[in-house]
């Protein structure tokens, strides 16, 4: 279990456990994480396993990973191996206290015959429609079956033919016997066994009738002696139902349920039956697509697990539903690359430069600190020759006010290189840019100026013959509306249609393409970025950006908002002559003007 992480902020589970330890009601905690293997996890499930995880780790307790796998229909041994590999990656260890719900299917078997025996469970024989149906309103009682009382003989003759595979699936039902009036509908006669005829991935064709959710969750906990099952807030109207068990029970232990606030992400859709679709209808490449919300598909993109987990006790645990800003989780990640990833150079938008007054048959290499605030992690060698390529936007033939890149007859400096000043540009026949001629200082070697003449630009650049060739993917949201509504019937509609921009014949210094799976690097200006480690082959690199420098995805955003909002004249401006100019500006830069 990863130790680097201060302990989290204090909240009210924190303030549960103090007492139960300081009123010796528990020597020692355990908690549990328990997925439903139907699907990849999301940043979502990563707040409940740093939560769970992390209180067992600072409580010097214990922490299970328990497959909530009652549902045969749904789900399938790729999830329970990606779940697993995605806890992990995330810095948590369950050591030896892997379990399975359907470890407990005897258990729960023999735990509902004690139910029947106790006149606490029948076996109804209502249609599912007519079961909810007598079930009620909320604020009306329901009604009870006529099937509520018979005997605990006939209880046990049709549940026994129920597990013997005798009856059709919806033909009886196993359901405790609570209070039809309650008036919450958790406790109204709620199902504990459906006939259900599916295989299922770990215990085959072996049974024939499973555990509902609400019967299989609590007891699981029990048997594995929880001592606080944490569950988001939508199980509070079922904790009166998961108190009954344990109480009706002869359950080896009572542990507590206690409910917090689910995450919910800005312009993110979380909920595995979406995500699934996405994935199904080929929305996205697949679960780990660096688009999704997945942790695999975070990964993939280049977020490292201890941002995540920032992320995850930075957002604090609350007892009311709110949302995050998905900015948040981009803060998290800049703040941990910015001290780990080493700085390298690459071109998205290539621009040729050839320096006109450099010797042809000269090249040299200058050594670049991979961190210039971490002189000690050292450096990497970087060439230099006549020809060169910028960055298609630092350039503008007409530049317009606070563009201080460059352009015809300015000087501006190659970082940790030379100055350089425009003194041609070559066009084609249809006007199109080719390539820039320009000269440069030989006494600014190494980026200083030789005479304390200032320059306002500062780009990064790339030599045109030793750089190597690689594909660039950039990233936005997946959803351009801050709260995309899963529940609208065609969701997919909304998701944006420039979440991924493919650039190609990007032009990458060539240390980058030593650069291994896992490993990020920052481009100088342009973000921070990873190889891609499904699509990236030794002899055709990609590489995802895992997010720019600064928010710009979250400006233009806002400068949308403020365009809707009628502010057309001022948009089509100087804003508007800028970005005709300079090509595509919303591409992430340094501000203009500032380097
Ligand atoms: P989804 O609705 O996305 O399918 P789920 O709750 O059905 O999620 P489970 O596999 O049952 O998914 O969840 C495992 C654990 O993760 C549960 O304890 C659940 O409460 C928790 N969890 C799921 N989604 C979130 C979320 N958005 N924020 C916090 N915890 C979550
Ligand atoms: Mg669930």
């Amino acid at each position: 279990m990863s130790t680097d992480d201060p302990k989290a902020p204090s909240n009210f589970i924190r303030h549960i456990i103090d007492e139960d330890l300081a009123s010796g009601k528990h020597a020692k905690i355990q908690t549990r994480f328990p997925p439903e293997p139907n699907g990849y996890l999301h940043i979502g499930h990563a707040k409940s396993i740093c939560l769970n995880f992390g209180l067992a780790r600072d409580y010097q307790g214990t922490c299970n990973l328990r497959f909530d796998d009652t549902n045969p229909a749904k789900e399938e041994v790729e999830y329970v191996e990606s779940i697993m590999a995605d806890v992990r990656w995330l810095g948590f260890d369950w050591e030896s206290r892997l379990f399975y719900a359907s470890d407990y299917f005897g258990q729960l078997y023999e735990w509902a015959l004690h139910l029947i025996r106790n006149g606490d469970a029948y076996v109804d024989s209502l249609s599912a429609e007519e079961v909810s149906e007598y079930r009620g309103k909320w604020y009306e009682p329901g009604k009870e079956s006529p099937y509520r009382d018979r005997t605990v003989q006939e209880n046990l003759d049709l549940f026994e033919g129920m597990r013997a595979g005798k009856f059709k699936e919806g033909e009886h039902v196993l359901r405790a016997k609570i209070d039809m009036a309650a008036s919450n509908p958790n406790l109204r006669d709620p199902a504990i066994y459906r006939v259900k005829h599916a295989d299922h991935h770990r215990t085959g064709s072996k049974w024939c009738i499973y555990p509902t959710y609400d019967f299989a969750h609590g007891q699981s906990d029990a048997i594995e002696e929880i001592t606080h099952s944490l569950c988001t807030l939508e199980f509070e109207v079922h904790r009166p139902l998961y108190d009954w068990f344990v109480e009706h029970l002869p359950v080896p232990a009572v542990p507590r349920q206690i409910e917090f606030a689910r995450l919910n992400l800005s312009h993110t859709i979380l909920s595995k039956r979406n995500l699934l679709r996405l994935v199904e209808e080929g929305h996205v490449d697949g679960w780990d697509d660096p688009r999704m919300p997945t942790l695999a598909g975070f990964r993939r993109r280049g977020f490292t697990p201890e941002s995540i987990r920032n992320f995850c006790d930075r957002i604090g645990l609350a007892k009311a539903d709110s949302t995050v800003d998905v900015k948040m989780l981009d803060h998290s990640l800049r703040e941990h690359l910015e001290v780990v990833a080493p700085r390298r150079m690459g071109v998205l938008r290539p621009l040729k430069v050839v320096i006109d007054n450099y010797p042809e048959d000269q090249t040299e290499e200058f050594d670049f600190p991979d961190h210039p605030d971490y002189p000690e992690r050292g450096a990497r060698k970087v060439p230099f020759s006549r020809e060169i390529y910028i960055e298609r936007t630092d350039f503008m033939e007409e530049p317009v006010r606070k563009f201080f890149r460059l352009a015809p007859g300015r000087e501006v400096r190659l970082r940790w290189a030379y100055f350089i000043t425009c003194v041609d540009v070559i066009k084609d026949d249809d006007g199109q840019l080719v390539e820039l001629h320009c000269t440069y200082d030989p006494e600014s070697r190494g980026g200083n100026s030789p005479d304390g003449r200032r320059v306002k630009g500062t780009l990064h650049w790339v030599d045109a013959h030793r750089s190597v060739e690689a594909e660039v993917r950039l990233f936005e949201q997946l959803f351009t509306d801050e709260e995309p509504k899963p529940s609208a019937e065609d969701f997919t509609a909304l998701i944006n249609p420039n979440a991924r921009q493919i650039l190609t014949g990007c032009r990458l210094e060539p240390s980058l393409a030593e650069c291994t799976v896992g490993e990020p690097v920052q481009f100088e200006r342009q973000g921070y970025f990873c190889v891609d480690s499904v699509d990236s082959k030794d002899d055709a690199l990609v590489f995802n950006r895992s997010t720019p420098l600064r928010d710009s995805w979250g400006k233009k955003q806002q400068a949308n908002k403020q365009g809707k909002r009628g502010k057309g004249k001022r948009g089509k401006g100087k804003r508007g002559k800028a970005a005709q100019h300079a090509g595509k500006q919303h591409t992430p830069q340094a501000k203009p003007g500032t380097e």
